[in-house]
């Protein structure tokens, strides 16, 4: 299988010099739209942008309309921070931005790669099996896109995301599931010099809350943070409110669950015997997945990567992406390494030939008889 690299990458070249940040996507699906009608190919945009405020929604491409898809495949079109004024440099067959912006390579070397490949089936349709091809909206912000896919726009019930900053070959295999705490002790401020006693010292409660909330590497399955702490007004005043921001992330479900509702009962119970009050906010930001070796989405993955003479390298990857909004729905995705390197700074950088090899691992999933 021969693909067009000059034409891959100038595709790429154009992607990343179109400024689209998350929620501002209209330039970017406007590109995709206008290719995929030059390829004859079928596509809708869904509205699911529109709750968001977002000027764009999810792209969703099918390759063979009117026939059920085998497999989809994900990129997503917002880019984290601006790539306005952007200059990509070549050096080595590596791309760079010239080191005052990112350069975008997440994901829009995803977008890059699925638009090479659906030339390719535009050009030579009866050599591949239907496919839906799905480019979601506001990834960075939390899977926004993804989560709002209605299910006719989801069909396939296996697929692969290309979104993760791994070299080809080593792919996403086991995730964590993630809750976002925002916890507020409160108290009551009163002049800490003149009459302390008719304070409640949310500080306190606080530091009663953190003695019983373990943080760090908890165990093999889960580790938890409280990152910020903020609150008080005065050096004078008895803190009247303190705020708590944190996190979980355990490989166990139930066990993060669990976690969370001691926690919520440990903030009450520190409330009520200081004489104050609490607000505890929790919210699964996404479900943890763990791909089994000897699943079809995974043996057909090995497979492709090695007629490429590439070994697959299962990961555990402690991030979220696409691909967990579509486990969680049923689906069995894989967010697979396309070598897009330190991804959200301004040093990104992808090298050419993994852009290569990730649009013809794609053509090989899709035409391999596997
Ligand atoms: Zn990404």
């Amino acid at each position: 299988m021969t693909i067009n690299s000059d034409k891959l990458v100038s595709t790429f070249l154009k992607l990343v010099q179109i400024d689209a940040v998350s929620l501002r996507e209209r330039p970017v699906v406007d590109f995709l739209r206008e290719r995929m009608d030059e390829l004859g190919l079928f596509w809708i945009e869904d509205d699911g942008a529109v709750p968001y405020g977002g000027d764009a929604g999810n792209l969703i491409v099918q390759t063979h309309p009117g026939h059920e898809p085998v497999l989809f495949f994900c990129a997503h079109t917002d880019t984290v921070r601006p790539t306005r004024d952007l200059v990509p440099r070549i050096e080595d067959g590596v791309i760079r931005s010239s080191g005052d912006t990112i350069l975008g390579a997440d994901n829009r070397a995803g977008c890059a790669i699925l638009l090479t490949v659906l030339e390719q089936i535009a050009a030579h349709p009866q050599q591949y099996p239907p496919a839906e091809f799905i480019f979601t909206f506001a990834e960075e912000l939390g899977l926004y896109g993804a989560a709002a896919l209605k299910p006719e726009h989801l069909r396939a019930r296996e697929g692969y995301v290309l979104d993760s900053s791994r070299p080809p070959g080593q792919y996403v295999a086991q995730t964590p599931s993630f809750a976002a705490l925002d916890i507020e002790m409160i108290g009551k401020p009163a002049h800490a010099g003149v009459e302390p006693e008719l304070g409640i010292n949310a500080l306190n409660m606080a530091v009663d809350f953190l003695r019983d909330f373990p943080t760090g590497r908890i165990n093999d399955n889960t580790v938890a943070n409280i990152g910020v702490i903020s609150g008080g007004e005065a050096s004078n005043v008895v803190p009247g409110t303190i705020s708590m921001k944190g996190e979980i992330r355990s490989f166990d479900m139930q066990e993060l669950k669990q976690r969370v509702r001691a926690a919520a009962d440990r903030a009450a119970e520190v409330a009520q015997r200081h004489g104050g009050s609490m607000r505890f906010k929790d919210k699964i930001e996404f479900e943890g997945f763990t791909i089994d070796p000897e699943e079809p989405v995974c043996t057909r993955l090995h497979a492709a990567m090695r007629a490429l003479n590439l070994e697959p390298e299962p990961q555990v990857y402690s991030g979220g992406s696409d691909a967990n909004i579509f486990n969680a729905r049923g689906r069995r995705a894989i967010n697979i390494g396309i070598g897009a390197k330190k991804p959200h700074s301004n040093e990104e950088h992808i090298a050419i030939a993994d852009m290569e090899i990730i649009t013809r691992l794609v053509l090989e999933l899709l035409a391999g008889r596997y």
